[in-house]
């Protein structure tokens, strides 16, 4: 049997709350998505969150609603999933890569200033694995340079910085329901942040950019198209869904820094192997575990076999430059070092609340074994 990289962790409570929900006349933009949306802010501490159908439509919209003008630049990294490069480049915006921290796997702030032009709008930053960006910097040179800060914690739903939540720094932060994330909803996103108008308008985008919501059109036939949305509305079976994960968040979140303790303590002694660095002045969410190889192994091949005793391994993330559609931009990977040296070693374990002390062992015993 194989052990998955990731798995989402559905019970009957949480069934029998989507077939509530099934059973009922309002099965979308009812009062399950304000439910969820209250939920998320409550766990966050922030004031206001957009529930969507994914993480990258979240992306999409918090690029849009900050109207940046087409042709201009947003810094990001490469390192990461391709949906915060797609999400510029579906509102005519350039990706402007920078190489990112040894340690960390994030964003390289020490590099950024360099990368800033007269086209420069904003930063669009990913909390790799769950380990909060070094925001304290981000701000300083958003400030500095009268740039937007777009957060894509995808992986760092719980995650803390300086002691408070991500979700409260950035102007918009995006989050992912995908099932291997922290929460699921089949799939869905969600934007918070702390700006009113934002929200507004992003609750407009979601629904075709028109001004009112359902719930105020029973009333009246009248309503108005503002903005060019689209339809990025979430389900209430699936805000349902939501509301019921959320409740078991916690639990999540623990157990997974459980197990990401049991594999710091016994890849500790093991010379081969070096976990993702985690900084003192974070709580690393942890959506997944990376480890670096030596350089003398080959990832490949150790992938293929750990792959072929059940262990179920993944690489993240491929460098976005190095999908065939972003060729356009002409990027040379040797600019990117860092990022092309750890996407090189870099090896995702198995990491999920389900997974047992024994599964963990197992995991453990493999990977010691198999790099030996
Ligand atoms: C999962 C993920 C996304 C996209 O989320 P979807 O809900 O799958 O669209 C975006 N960015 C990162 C870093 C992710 O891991």
């Amino acid at each position: 049997m194989t052990i998955p990289y990731s798995r989402q962790w559905i019970d009957d409570q949480d069934i029998n709350e989507v077939v509530k929900v099934l059973r009922s006349d309002w099965i979308t933009t009812g009062k399950k998505i304000d439910e969820f949306e209250e939920s998320l802010c409550r766990f966050i501490g922030c004031h206001f969150a957009s529930v969507v159908n994914s993480g990258g439509s979240a992306l999409d919209l918090a690029v849009q609603s900050l109207g940046i003008p087409k042709n201009m630049e947003v810094i990001t990294t490469p390192f990461t999933f391709l949906a915060s490069s797609a999400a510029l480049l579906y509102n005519g915006i350039i990706p402007v890569f920078t190489d990112i921290e040894s340690g960390t796997f994030n964003i390289d702030v020490e590099k950024i200033q360099e990368k800033i032009t007269e086209k420069t709008r904003a930063i669009l930053f990913v909390d790799y694995a769950g380990h909060p960006c070094d925001i304290d910097k981000l701000e300083k040179v958003a400030k500095e340079n009268n740039l937007f800060l777009i957060e894509d914690s995808a992986h760092a739903l719980g995650a803390e910085f300086n002691g408070t939540k991500v979700g409260n720094f950035a102007d918009l932060t995006m989050f992912s329901f995908h099932p291997v994330k922290h929460i699921t909803t089949g799939e869905g996103g969600a934007l918070v942040t702390n700006n009113r108008e934002l929200k507004q308008k992003i609750d407009m985008l979601r629904s075709y950019g028109v001004d009112k919501t359902p719930t105020e059109r029973v009333s009246t036939y009248k309503f108005d198209m503002k903005y060019l949305g689209k339809n990025y509305r979430m389900t209430d079976f699936q805000a349902a869904l939501g509301i019921s994960q959320m409740k078991k968040l916690d639990r999540f979140l623990k157990r997974r820094i459980e197990i990401a303790k049991m594999y710091d303590e016994a890849f500790e002694s093991n010379s081969l192997i070096t976990p993702q660095q985690v900084k003192n002045n974070v709580k690393h969410a942890y959506h997944i575990y990376t480890i670096l190889l030596d350089k003398s192994l080959s990832r490949d091949s150790i992938f293929a076999s750990l792959k072929k005793s059940g262990i179920g391994v993944n690489v993240h993330f491929i460098p976005v430059y190095h999908h065939s559609y972003f060729k356009f931009l002409k990027i040379n990977p040797r600019d990117f070092p860092v990022t092309e040296d750890v996407f090189s070693r870099i090896l995702t374990i198995p990491l999920y609340p389900k997974m047992s002390d024994e599964d963990v062992q197992t995991v453990i015993q493999q990977v010691n074994n198999t790099v030996k």
